[in-house]
């Protein structure tokens, strides 16, 4: 989807980065491949143009992301508590990206929330809190790179070199599962297309965020498909679930979860799957669904939680078996529409 742009805040933004302003990137806790795309694709961008930028993460991030032009400058929180404090407590300008509630910061919410400098929103969740001064929500589209490769090209087209472009194509495709979810709209092609014709080589995305998989990675797949997989054919419903211990039995890295509760949706007839695994202290859950089936509002009800209609996610402090059960409690009263649900 283009995003109307014809905006006063639009307009402000533009105004504020005609000279040179100190300037915080950040994203939701555990960023994924469209928040750390938007993060290095501004951050790539506002370098060019002579900007002052730093990127903030509340965490770490998977390792399929790290070859990403800029990733060697990001500013990890817990890591650099001082430089990251000293920085957001003398920027300008902060951009929240890929997120809609402060919460989604984690460690990072007070200090953030503390700053005066200007907030500007660019996200594609559902129902967003009210928090920045300048807002770019557009829930339409399929990925936060999306609407910022809109934005860019309307604030200096020419500062869109290779780097940002990769930037940007991993956010796409990594949120529209590869081009594959109802996201996907042509005018994202479009935008692959253009983001192609100025030197991204698509297929080196693709391998390095796909095709590097650790050996671990890909034992870990495989045993969460073979011994983990529960299928409620009556419900339409496919979950997964896994301890602490079982992923550190295959070493598993920042990351390796993720795409796992695709497979589990992939089985014909589903129309939702979790994936529940288990963090210290918390259980993390992982939701998606076909057609018009809302996820969001399941994560948002009784996971505290949030997202997308078909990807959503949220947490319990139950513990993992008690995370399940509550989950199975929910769905004869979901039973008719699963059931009901057109694929
Ligand atoms: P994932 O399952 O890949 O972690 O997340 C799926 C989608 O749900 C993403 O768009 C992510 O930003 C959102 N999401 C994941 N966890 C949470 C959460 O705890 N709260 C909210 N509000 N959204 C979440
Ligand atoms: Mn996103």
């Amino acid at each position: 989807m283009i995003p109307n742009l014809d905006i006063p805040d639009f307009v402000r933004l533009s105004e504020m980065l005609a000279t040179p302003k100190r300037v915080i990137i950040t994203t939701h806790h555990k960023p994924d491949g469209d928040a750390m795309g938007s993060s290095l694709a501004l951050y790539n961008f506002l370098k060019q143009g002579g900007h002052e930028p730093l990127v903030i993460t509340s965490s770490d991030y998977p390792e399929f992301l790290h070859w990403m032009t800029g990733n060697n400058e990001v500013c990890i929180y817990p890591r650099n508590v001082q430089k990251a404090e000293e920085a957001i407590s003398k920027a300008e300008l902060i951009f929240c990206l890929d997120f809609n509630q402060p919460q989604r910061l984690d460690k990072l919410v007070e200090v953030i929330s503390r700053s005066t400098a200007v907030k500007v929103l660019i996200d594609h969740h559902l129902e967003p809190d009210n928090f920045c001064e300048l807002n770019f929500s557009f829930q339409k589209s399929c990925a936060t790179c999306e609407i910022l490769y809109h934005i860019l090209i309307k604030l200096n087209k020419s500062q869109i070199n290779k780097q940002v472009g990769e930037c940007l194509y991993t956010g796409i495709v990594t949120d529209t599962g590869s081009f594959r979810f109802s996201s996907t709209s042509p005018d994202t092609l479009r935008v692959a297309a253009e983001l192609m014709a100025i030197g991204v080589e698509s297929h080196k995305v693709h391998d390095r965020v796909f095709d590097e998989f650790s050996a671990n990675r890909t034992r870990f797949l495989g045993y969460c498909l073979s011994n983990k997989l529960v299928i409620l054919p009556e419900l339409r419903v496919a979950y997964i679930s896994v301890t602490m211990e079982e992923q550190s039995k295959f070493r598993n890295q920042t990351g390796d979860t993720e795409g796992i509760v695709n497979y589990a949706l992939a089985v014909k007839n589903m129309v939702m799957a979790a994936f529940f695994y288990e963090q210290e202290g918390i259980i993390k859950i992982s939701f998606r669904s076909k057609a018009d089936f809302s996820v969001r509002d399941i994560a948002a009800q009784h996971f505290n939680g949030g997202g997308h209609l078909n990807a959503a996610g949220g947490r319990s402090t139950l513990s993992l078996d008690d995370t399940i059960q509550k989950f199975k409690d929910i769905l004869p009263s979901l039973k008719d529409l699963l059931l009901n649900t057109e694929l």
